[in-house]
């Protein structure tokens, strides 16, 4: 068939968040590259809530950018409400949210797919993947063509035989009001590919009109609201307000009587889902002792009164949701726009992946997002960007581009995929990182961007930025280090800070690293405030170097951890190793060896399950 669509270097199939990441940053590498989906309308859609980031999702979002996608862009650019959540905690704990325009956002991200001149786009469904031997050559579509690909990045989302469910009503589709992607499942089956089925849900969105706001607590946006993208993206300057209100004992009195209806509960669904995201029916079933349920109400976008209903997930039949929501504060009048629903949806092991997102079976063949078993859209953004970075360098003959544990969240994602597996929806949690003051959101760009300059994915400018942020960070470490602060100085400040005054000179840093004691607070003292002012040391860089000096000794600790793990990583396992015939090892450790076949002691070592008695057995043998 004649067609505009000719031999590319890279096809990606779905335009999700997985999907847009990796046809920009193939395309803007240099590939030649077609993004094909289902339905272009829906480009960079937000399938359940309007945000971005979170905790631990908020640091992904930080890395993305650093490393030259556009999540954080797009999500700079629509903003409506901006928080810096954990601000309580320590910097590691410290992680971006926010709220967007789901319409401005998926415009945004169709915009930005445009202004890429070798990226071309095809409204149609992928429903074959051809391969020759080993090697995928393209795919074929329901329109007919066969389009011809160096390499194809497969980001289907929770479309591969999606099954929709609203109390006993099913209905296929991949999210409501689209269909359900048949064809691909059985084709990568047959190439040898293992699925399996996973579920999730969202809550209905009401009509903000009919809800009572002066019963609920505002939340607003913080004060001075702070950006995801290093890039000079505009500050959020009109943030709208989300509010609060809880579940009480009528509503779970009506969830409770109908749980029978619940397609999560009466058997219908089996598959699993996200257990931290749980269903209102989840939360009132297990969580019985609670008398209440905090409900975020929280504004779809500027142009509309849709609202979403954060934290009542369901799948339970219509006239229930309403029933329910009428007895929250608030909520007495509720009209409900889209009712909540649940969906059942395959994925496909992800321990079938190399480290680049490239499945081991068929060459060329990459799984990004949903597809790999992940839930999120920071999740599936960065393994596009992956996948997208990787399916490049891999035409073009170069080293692949895989990020270390100790380098990015991005890197501890990819990491637990490949070498665990998962058996529920994986969402991201600072807690999967082993270096967590290693890998915080304010410094992603000194962690990622001269990667991405390198890779040619960030301009001269940003490099230079970031060049500059480091200069200055270790010009103050080291004046803090070298110079101290006089009693006469400080001590007025220190006593206002209920901190213990000086009897002699300390260092500056010394001063920094008590708890009470902010680079604020030093900036009233005259000496202090001068250096600043005449290094010009901007306020990243000050916000940079405050961490490093006050979490120093956590952050060596960590530093050190990463050095004795790459003594392990250097041990490397012959990719053709025999586990199945050492004894010593029990049937299970054997089969899970066999299954991820760790490249590396310290890969080894990742597997749930393995013991260090394991890791003594393999040692051994490598030895011999
Ligand atoms: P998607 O965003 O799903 O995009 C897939 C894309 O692939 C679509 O554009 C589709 O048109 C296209 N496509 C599929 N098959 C084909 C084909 N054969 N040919 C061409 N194009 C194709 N995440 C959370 O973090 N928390 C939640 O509570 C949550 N709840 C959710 C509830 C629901 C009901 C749904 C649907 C999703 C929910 N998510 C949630 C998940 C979140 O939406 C996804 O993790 C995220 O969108 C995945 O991004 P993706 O790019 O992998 O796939």
């Amino acid at each position: 068939m004649m067609s505009n669509f000719q031999d590319y270097d890279v096809v990606v199939v779905g335009a999700g968040h997985a999907g847009s990441e990796a046809a920009a940053v193939a395309a803007r590498s240099g590939s030649k590259t077609l993004l094909i989906t289902m339905n272009l309308q829906t480009i960079g859609q937000m399938s359940c809530n309007p945000a971005m980031g979170g905790i631990a999702k908020g640091q992904i979002v930080r890395e993305i950018d650093a490393l030259g996608g556009f999540s954080g862009m797009v999500t700079d650019h629509t903003m409506i409400q901006f928080r810096m959540l954990n601000k309580s905690k320590g910097p590691a704990m410290w992680s971006p949210r926010a709220q967007s325009d789901r319409w401005l956002f998926a415009a945004k991200w169709r915009w930005y797919l445009e202004q890429i001149s070798n990226l071309d786009f095809l409204q149609d469904t992928v429903l074959d993947i051809l391969t020759e031997g080993h090697r995928v050559t393209g795919v074929q579509t329901s329109l007919g063509y066969r389009i011809v690909s160096k390499t194809v990045i497969l980001t289907g989302g929770t479309f591969l035989n999606g099954l929709m469910h609203v109390g006993n009503r099913k209905f296929g589709g991949g999210r409501a009001g689209e269909s359900a992607s048949k064809g691909i499942t059985s084709v990568l089956c047959d190439l040898g590919f293992e699925t399996g089925r996973m579920k999730t849900g969202t809550p209905p969105r009401v009509d903000g009109r009919s809800l009572d706001y002066s019963k609920m607590e505002i939340q607003n946006s913080d004060d001075a609201p702070e950006k995801f993208s290093y890039s000079d993206t505009p500050p959020l300057t009109d943030p709208i307000p989300c509010h609060i209100t809880y579940t009480n004992p009528q509503v779970h009195d009506i969830v409770g009587s109908n749980l029978d209806k619940s397609p999560i509960y009466n058997g219908t669904i089996k598959s699993e889902g996200p257990r931290y995201c749980p269903s209102i029916e989840d939360k009132i079933h297990r969580f019985s002792d609670k008398s209440r349920h905090q409900i975020f109400v929280e504004p779809e976008g500027r142009q509309t009164v849709e609202t979403y209903i954060n934290g009542f997930s369901t799948s339970l039949p219509t006239k229930v949701q309403l029933e329910a929501l009428r007895q929250i504060a608030g909520f007495e009048r509720a009209k409900i726009f889209r009712p909540g629903y649940a969906i059942e949806y395959d994925y496909f092991f992800p321990t079938g992946l190399r480290h680049t997102l490239e499945t081991r079976g068929v060459e060329g063949l990459y799984f990004a997002g949903q597809i790999n078993g992940t839930t999120g859209y920071e999740e599936a953004a960065c393994q596009g960007l992956m996948a997208g970075i990787n399916a490049h360098l891999k035409w073009t003959g170069k080293a692949p581009f895989i990020l270390d544990r100790h380098q990015a969240y991005i890197g501890v994602l990819i990491d637990d995929l490949v070498t665990k597996g998962t058996e529920e929806p994986y969402r991201m949690f600072t807690s999967r990182a082993e270096y967590r003051l290693l890998l915080r959101q304010d410094n992603a760009d000194v962690r990622l961007t001269p990667k991405a300059f390198d890779l040619g994915l960030v301009s001269a400018d940003r490099f230079r930025n970031v060049a500059r942020k480091i200069r200055e960070s270790q010009q103050l470490i080291s004046f803090s280090k070298k110079n101290s602060a006089d009693p006469k100085q400080v001590n007025a400040l220190l006593e206002k800070c209920n901190t213990k005054p000086l009897n002699q000179k300390v260092r500056w840093e010394s001063l920094l690293t008590r708890p009470q004691i902010h680079l604020e607070d030093l900036k009233e003292i005259s000496a202090f405030a001068d250096f600043l002012q005449s290094e010009e040391i901007g306020k990243e860089a000050q916000r940079d170097a405050e961490i490093e000096i006050k979490y120093g000794a956590y952050i060596q600790k960590e530093y050190e951890s990463v050095a004795k793990l790459q003594k392990l990583k250097n041990l490397k396992i012959p990719e053709k190793f025999n586990y199945s015939k050492m004894n010593s090892l029990s049937i299970e450790s054997r089969e899970k060896l066999e299954k991820n076949r760790p490249k590396n002691i310290a890969q080894a070592l990742q597997i749930s399950g393995i013991k260090p008695s394991d890791i003594q057995t393999i040692l051994v043998a490598l030895k011999r």
